[in-house]
């Protein structure tokens, strides 16, 4: 199968991700092997090239998987071949440790993270135990239904750690993949959404996705914030929302890791009069299941880019750039089973493109 690999930890703008040609991978007791169809792109995989998770090299990184059942390990039951399966960022917990038994294996100190502990779906095939893949909703395309897996998923987590309230006011920090469809859960709770973005694009769709107030973070928003979540990499976004906090409220932190250190917080400004902040680790099977259920009832309607595998390293710099619009997804077609000089012709075209815009 064709794969996109990571060696070597290294800045994305050397490009890393190589494609290679390595055997199907085959599944075991238990297993699916999954034909990938398409997989998203997310901010953990910049932190997993980049080196601020340590991801057991080498790996084929992904973890929004979406494809069909193509092959079905021992003791399998839940799927037929055929049948179409998400894959999600957890990929295995114990089962067995407190965390697990109390409906938290998020926090499993034996969680195993799909596309870094374990390969993932930036390749034609990957294998997953079969209870930990998801049915998807009809009414999603495949490319539209893989940001559901973790940029929703893993928002509706942040928004129920959030505490939100029906009628409340949600300020989002940062407008990428996850916060496009955190705003349209919120919304459907009939909460106000106040956006915190830079980027005009960024600034028009979540005005166009109903925010009722958009302005960059330093700006000045009509009232406090009940609830706030901040999906950005950077440290100085955390003060701020916590200033912007009505009293009682309570701050999200949506990244597995900051690009830069967190300013010093001051104890009145920021924390006094029973403000919160909670960081959010990992996601459930229940969440992924959760949220899919009501993804498909709202409905949420990712806005998606699409690229093809090859060109996984270019999404994954415009991710950087805070360049994609809402969520990347790349397409994992069969057009990738060619000769290796066709494939070559076409990554330089690509490019070609990528440095032409
Ligand atoms: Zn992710
Ligand atoms: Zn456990």
């Amino acid at each position: 199968m064709k794969a996109m690999v990571l060696r070597e930890i290294s800045s994305i703008e050397k490009k890393p991700l190589r494609m290679e040609d390595l055997p199907n991978p085959v599944s075991g007791p238990g297993e699916i092997l999954v034909k990938v169809s398409v997989c998203g792109v997310c901010h953990t995989e910049l932190d997993e090239i980049e080196g601020r998770l340590k991801p057991k090299l080498p790996v084929i990184l992904g973890h929004q998987v979406i494809g069909r059942v193509a092959g079905l390990g021992s003791g399998t039951k839940r799927f037929k071949l055929g049948d179409r399966v998400g894959i999600a960022w957890i990929y295995s917990a114990c089962g067995k440790c407190d965390f697990c038994v109390g409906g938290n294996e998020n926090l499993c100190p034996d969680f195993k993270g799909t596309g870094c502990d374990a390969n993932g779906g930036y390749a034609q095939y990957t294998a997953v135990d079969e209870n930990y893949a998801y049915c998807i909703p009809e009414r999603f395309s495949d490319s539209q239904a893989a940001p559901l897996l973790c940029a929703g998923a893993i928002g509706y987590r942040d928004l129920m750690l959030s505490n939100i309230k029906k009628g409340q006011v949600l300020g989002l920090f940062g407008f990428g993949a996850s916060a496009h469809i955190v705003i349209q859960v919120a919304r459907h709770w009939g909460c106000e959404v106040f956006v915190f973005t830079r980027g005009e694009e960024h600034q028009n769709l979540a005005r166009r996705l109903g925010a009722s107030w958009v302005g960059a973070p330093e700006d000045q928003p009509p009232q406090k914030l009940h609830c706030a979540v901040d999906f950005t990499p950077v440290g100085e976004t955390v003060p701020r929302a916590l200033q912007l906090l009505e009293k009682g409220g309570r701050l999200v932190v949506a990244v597995i890791r900051k690009r830069n250190p967190i300013p010093p917080l001051d104890y009145s400004q920021h924390l006094w009069d029973e403000k919160e902040i909670k960081s959010v680790a990992n996601i459930t099977r229940k969440d992924a299941e959760d949220f899919l259920s009501l993804a498909a009832e709202i409905p949420i309607i990712p806005e998606v880019q699409e690229f093809q595998l090859a060109d996984a390293n270019q999404a994954l710099i415009l991710l950087k750039q805070g360049r994609i619009q809402g969520s990347g997804v790349l397409k994992i077609a069969d057009q990738f089973i060619r000769t290796r000089g066709h494939l070559r012709m076409m990554e330089m075209m690509t490019t070609k493109e990528f440095y032409e815009k």
